[in-house]
C-alpha cells in the first residue's frame, strides 16, 4: 500500500533501550574536553522513499556506515555545540536551545539533507537527556555538552544529495574552561594568508568540512608560540572571529564614544549563540554603543597605539568569554591589554550568562529539562 514519506520524526514515537551496563562517571577533574560520553545515544534514520524513522534512545555504540557514505567522501555532515547545566537547586537546564535547532535545521538545509520539525529534536533532546541525567556534573562550573550530528549516509560515490541520512545526538561531561576558577588569557596568531570563511561560502553554516581545515591552521598558531587563530578576510584584514569563538572589541571609538563592536552576520562568521546574547545583554543595559559592522586590523592597532582598546574577547559555547592578551600579526607581537582592564565587560557577561545557565538568575532564555 501507498503511505506517504513521512516529513518529520515525533518525539511520542520514541523508542527507548536503556544500557544495561551503565559505566563508571568520571571525577569532574579529570575530564578532558570531548573523550568521556554517557551511557545512551539518540539516532533517527531518514531515507527518501520512507521519509523520517522512528527516533531511537539507546546504548552508546558504534555506527555502522557502509564505505561509500556522502559524509566520508563529500563532507555531507552538520553539527552542533551546546550544553546542559545542573543548578544548586538540581534542576537541569538548557542555553536558548531554539537558537541551537534553528542554526542546525538552516546547516540541514544548506547540505541538501533532509527538513524536519526543530521543536520535535528539541524533544528528543530533553528526552535523551532526562535519561542520561546523573551524568550531568554536580558541578557549577562543569556541564553536559551535547553534539547533534548530522550525516549523508548515501552508499554512493556520486557527487549528489543523500537519498539517505542519519541525525544523531551523542553527549558527555565537560570540565570548566577555566580550571584554575579565574580567567586564562589566550594569545592569537592573526596571519591574513589564512582564510576561514569568504563571501558565498558557508562560513555562517556549522558544516563538519568548515572545522577539518582549521586543524593545520592551529598548528601553525601553536608554532608561533599562540593558542588560537585571529581569522582576518579580504585585502583590508577584516578581524571576523576567533578559533571557533566570536569576537568582540570594547574600545573607545574615534568619536569618543564607548563601543562594544563585533563583526556582522555578512556569511563571514557564524551566527553564535553566545555573540548573539551578548548583544541582547549589551542592549538591554543600554550603557555604551552596540555595533554588529565590519571592522580591520588597522582599527584594531589604531586603538592600540592610542590607547583606546579596553578589552578584546572571544565568545562561545565552551568558555562564554575568553579575554585576549596578545596578537601576532604581520610578525610583530602587540600587547592587548584586556586583563589590565579588569577584565570589567567580560566578567559582567560571564556572571550575567552563567548565572543564567545555572539558574541563579531566572531568565525566558532557560529551557528545563
Ligand atoms: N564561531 C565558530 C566558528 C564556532 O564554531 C562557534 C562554536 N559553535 C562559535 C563561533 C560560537 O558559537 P556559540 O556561541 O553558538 O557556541
Amino acid at each position: 500500500s501507498w503511505r506517504a514519506a513521512s516529513t518529520t520524526f515525533k518525539a511520542a514515537d520514541l523508542q527507548v533501550e536503556l544500557n544495561k551496563h551503565p559505566k563508571e562517571k568520571p571525577a569532574v577533574k579529570d575530564l578532558v574536553f570531548g573523550k568521556t560520553f554517557t551511557d545512551h545515544m539518540l539516532t533517527i534514520e531518514w531515507t527518501n522513499e520512507k521519509g523520517w524513522g522512528k527516533p531511537q534512545i539507546k546504548p552508546f555504540q558504534n555506527l555502522s556506515l557502509h564505505p561509500a557514505s556522502s559524509a566520508l567522501h563529500y563532507s555531507v555532515e552538520l553539527f552542533e555545540g551546546m550544553k546542559a547545566y545542573r543548578g544548586e537547586d538540581n534542576q537541569i537546564r538548557l542555553f536558548r536551545p531554539m537558537l541551537n535547532m534553528e542554526r542546525m535545521h538552516r546547516t540541514a538545509l544548506r547540505a541538501c539533507l533532509p527538513s524536519y520539525d526543530k521543536a520535535e529534536l528539541l524533544e528528543c533532546l530533553r528526552r535523551l537527556l532526562d535519561i542520561d541525567r546523573d551524568w550531568v556534573p554536580k558541578s557549577t562550573s562543569a556541564s553536559l555538552y551535547i553534539r547533534p550530528t548530522f550525516i549523508g549516509t548515501e552508499p554512493s560515490l556520486g557527487v549528489t544529495k543523500s537519498n539517505h541520512a542519519l541525525l544523531y545526538i551523542i553527549v558527555g561531561p565537560v570540565g570548566p574552561y577555566f580550571p584554575t576558577g579565574g580567567f586564562t588569557p589566550v594569545s592569537l596568531l592573526a596571519d591574513p594568508k589564512y582564510v576561514r570563511a569568504w563571501t558565498g561560502g558557508v562560513g555562517n553554516y556549522k558544516l563538519g568540512g568548515n572545522y577539518g581545515p582549521t586543524i593545520y591552521v592551529q598548528n601553525e598558531a601553536t608554532k608561533e608560540g599562540c593558542q588560537q587563530v585571529l581569522w582576518l578576510y579580504g585585502d583590508d584584514h577584516q578581524v571576523t572571529e576567533a578559533g571557533t569563538m566570536n569576537f568582540f572589541m570594547y574600545w573607545i571609538n574615534e568619536q569618543g564614544e564607548k563601543e562594544l563592536v563585533t563583526a556582522p552576520l555578512s556569511g563571514l562568521i557564524l551566527p553564535g549563540v553566545t555573540r548573539q546574547s551578548l548583544l541582547d545583554l549589551a542592549r538591554k543595559w543600554g550603557e555604551f554603543k552596540v555595533s554588529e559592522r565590519t571592522f580591520t586590523m588597522a582599527e584594531v592597532l589604531w586603538g592600540l597605539k592610542e590607547n583606546r582598546i579596553k578589552e578584546l574577547f572571544g565568545a562561545g559555547t565552551a568558555c562564554v568569554v575568553c579575554p585576549v592578551n596578545r596578537i601576532v600579526y604581520n610578525g610583530e607581537s602587540y600587547n592587548i591589554p584586556t586583563m589590565e582592564n579588569g577584565p570589567d565587560m567580560a566578567k559582567r557577561f560571564l556572571k550575567e550568562l552563567s548565572d543564567i545557565q545555572y539558574g541563579r538568575t531566572p531568565s525566558d532564555w532557560t529551557y528545563l529539562v
